[in-house]
């Protein structure tokens, strides 16, 4: 019997594409976009993607109705669901994608939106690409409002992503949000893939 390619222990029963060999499910689960570089397209990896999001959308959906409760202003919430469309054109192809890039995202555009008008520590080609899709929205509502809303998601962001520097918990409760709450305009921003977003990271 062909043994794990990792723990050289356990019964390889998964195909990896990674470690090109078989590997066990334990060290799949365990190893998968920790130790291991997955690629984005790994069966394995996206049904367990697929699984996840089902199973964090709930609370998602709970912790992001408490923030919404909290805006003063209740129009500004038209700014975050424009910017969680926008996370996801951008984000969704891209299962290796950690929070971390996301909240960097999130920080660049409460930057943007400040009065204060800070400049940029560094440009971000994502952050731009972001921030390009998300400004007809902004034209829409009051800015004020919309930077109070961002600098209260990214603080929900945060607190949901958790404090693990490979959390994806954040990104994979969004999706799992908006595929259960807003199918239609998921399917709407698959159709509108952005693939040069994708190689600007991996490049
Ligand atoms: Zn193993």
């Amino acid at each position: 019997m062909a043994t794990c390619i990792y723990c050289h222990r356990a019964k390889g029963k998964r195909s990896c594409p990674a470690l090109t060999g078989l590997i066990c499910s334990r060290c799949c689960g365990e190893h998968r976009l920790v130790r291991i570089a997955c690629p984005a397209d790994c069966v394995h990896l996206t049904a367990h993607e697929t699984y996840q999001r089902g199973r964090s959308a709930p609370e998602f959906a709970a912790e992001r109705a408490h923030l919404v409760q909290g805006l003063k202003d209740r129009e500004a919430a038209v700014s975050l669901t424009a910017l969680e469309a926008v996370i996801f054109r951008h984000f969704a192809a891209r299962p290796t994608a950690l929070d971390g890039e996301a909240i960097a995202v999130l920080e660049s555009i409460r930057r943007r939106l400040s009065p204060l008008r800070l400049s940029e520590p560094t440009r971000s080609p994502l952050a731009d690409a972001v921030w390009k899709d998300l400004e007809p929205f902004l034209k829409e509502v009051n800015r004020q409002a919309a930077a109070e809303a961002v600098e209260a998601y990214l603080v929900f962001a945060r607190s949901f992503s958790g404090a693990g520097l490979q959390s994806r918990h954040y990104l994979t409760g969004l999706f799992g949000f908006l595929e259960q709450h807003d199918p239609d305009l998921v399917r709407e921003l698959r159709t509108h893939d952005t693939p040069e977003a994708g190689r600007i990271i991996s490049g």
